[in-house]
């Protein structure tokens, strides 16, 4: 079976957030099943410079399509390319007006969308769907899995080819975060080329507005998403970011499948970035690295000291405006912080003060670096994520691989993935972590006071943290789901017979 797998981020190569970790973890999983699966992304300046056997395929196609329209967008082709260290062949959607621009894929300098977003994700929605139609002559994909709104088209096209009676390869899409939508001006519709009909309630409008995220909610065959209790959030009008109706109607076409943990990446015993490394039976090692984070961050070396780490961006949705409003209680019985972030000004500027407020207890780092992130998660004793709403999450499931027992709000993956400290589950031995309900600094603190309680039990500490780290959230695992729904995709589709586009 032949999966195209079009995303906009690729660890180590680009990435903002999660949705890079999964794009490097998936497709591989994938091929140890057997699946034949290529990427497709933008050519983003990050992945164009590390590119290499370059290939040209084509350019994508111009001029009317069967249903009598086409996108107006500026010349793109594709090329097939390799990646250091990436074993899977990746199509490279090269645009230079449209991609060649340094820094974050999504923003310009300003921290603004940029202004022609529509236009440079739809191009890749284009890609993706042509390649379903043939624009390779050589691979032409069975299913095409779509990443978040920025491939949110590729459902929209491939529909329109097949309501005009050309022969499709099934889509499926995944929401790795339904509150980022696509959303743009009406105006923008005309250049997509797609049927003029669909711009209305039943097809890509959103009160008045053009959706990218409700096109692939309403054009793709299948919709996951990366949590099962996620993929029953965004069903309710409370998470549902103003789509939930569409995905009421929706319910039999979707579900909700974890994401996996990077065992290459993400394993104390073998970790490159750590001072020190260990496993469950071996966990002495984790105190020197809990003293090398404590350096790192100008922290006290205090051994006794409870840790708290973040690893986070610093956005509404991760609710880390709650943390300020406890460090006061936390400092004072004797806890310390390590927080790893950046985002929002207001919330950046709340931290750099709360480390000048509580030196030596409260340590912070304003920027993204991996081997930071590593130093907190293996460093840290707990590790905060008291997220608004959280589709996976993937810091908590690296903190349970690093014996560091996450703190959670029970929301989304983080309710998936993380058993509270209660007595009875400790007694039954199925505890690992701390988890709070309500988004408030008494909910938050609640926790955090049994965070405390449990430290002066070394031995149920240690307990919890071994639970935590024996588990595996694998990506065989995530894979074998979403090959049963490719499997049962295909077999509700008929052979494909190419349209034949121009040669590169
Ligand atoms: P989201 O995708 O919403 O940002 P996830 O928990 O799914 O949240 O994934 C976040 C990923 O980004 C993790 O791999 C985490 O380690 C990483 N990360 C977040 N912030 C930083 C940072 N400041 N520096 C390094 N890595 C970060």
């Amino acid at each position: 079976m032949k999966v195209l797998y079009v995303c906009t981020e690729l660890f180590p190569f680009l990435k903002t957030g999660g949705l890079a970790d999964v794009s490097a973890g998936l497709p591989p999983a994938l091929r140890t099943l057997g699946v034949d699966v290529r990427l497709l992304l933008p050519a983003f300046p990050a992945l164009i410079a590390q590119a290499l056997a370059m290939q040209a395929v084509a350019r994508l196609p111009e001029g009317k399509m069967p249903w009598g329209a086409a996108p107006a967008l500026p010349p793109a082709s594709v090329t097939l390319v390799t990646l250091p260290g990436f074993d899977l062949p990746v199509y490279l959607l090269q645009a230079p007006a449209l991609y060649e621009r340094q820094g974050n894929p999504y923003l310009g300098p300003d921290g603004k969308d940029w202004h022609d977003n529509a236009r440079r994700f739809a191009a890749l929605g284009w890609a993706g769907a042509t390649l379903g139609q043939g624009l390779d002559p050589h691979w032409m994909p069975d299913v095409i899995h779509c990443h978040d709104w920025h491939a949110g088209l590729v459902p929209a096209y491939v529909r329109a080819f097949a309501q005009a009676r050309q022969a499709t390869p099934a889509t499926i899409f995944t929401i790795h975060n339904l509150a980022y939508q696509g959303l743009f001006a009406a105006a923008e519709f005309a250049q997509l080329g797609l049927p003029a009909s669909w711009f209305d309630v039943d097809g890509l409008e959103f009160f008045g507005q053009l959706s990218f995220m409700k096109a692939a909610i309403r054009y793709a065959d299948r919709i996951t998403t990366v949590s099962p209790t996620y993929a029953g959030e965004i069903t309710t009008e409370a998470q549902g970011c103003g789509l939930d109706g569409l995905l009421r109607e929706r319910a039999n076409a979707l579900s909700g499948i974890l994401n996996g943990v990077d065992d290459q990446i993400w394993n104390p015993g073998t970790d490159p970035l750590l001072p020190a490394r260990y496993d469950e039976t071996q966990l002495q090692n984790k105190a020197l690295d809990k003293r090398a984070l404590q350096t790192l961050f100008t922290l006290e070396p205090r051994a006794n000291a409870l840790v708290f780490g973040v690893v986070s961006r610093l956005t509404a949705q991760k609710g880390l405006h709650l943390l300020p409003q406890v460090l006061a209680e936390l400092v004072q019985r004797g806890g310390q912080v390590a927080l790893l972030g950046q985002g929002d000004p207001a919330l950046e500027q709340a931290f750099v003060d709360a480390a000048i407020r509580y030196p030596g207890q409260v340590g912070v780092r304003i920027g993204y670096d991996e081997v930071s992130a590593h130093a907190v998660v293996a460093g840290a004793d707990v590790m905060l994520v008291p997220s608004e709403f959280e589709p996976c999450g993937l810091t908590q499931l690296y903190a349970l691989r690093y014996g560091t027992l996450p703190l959670v709000r029970r929301v989304g993956g983080l309710a998936d993935t993380v058993v509270d400290c209660s007595l009875e589950n400790l007694d039954e031995g199925s505890a690992t972590g701390f988890v709070f309900d309500q988004l408030s600094p008494d909910g938050l603190l609640s926790a955090v006071r049994r965070a405390f309680a449990l430290f002066r039990r070394p031995d149920e500490w240690a307990a919890v943290q071994q639970r935590g780290m024996s588990l595996r959230f694998d990506w065989r695992t995530a894979a074998q789901h979403y090959l049963a729904i490719y499997q049962s995709l295909q077999s509700d589709k008929s052979p494909i017979n190419p349209l034949v586009f121009g040669s590169p």
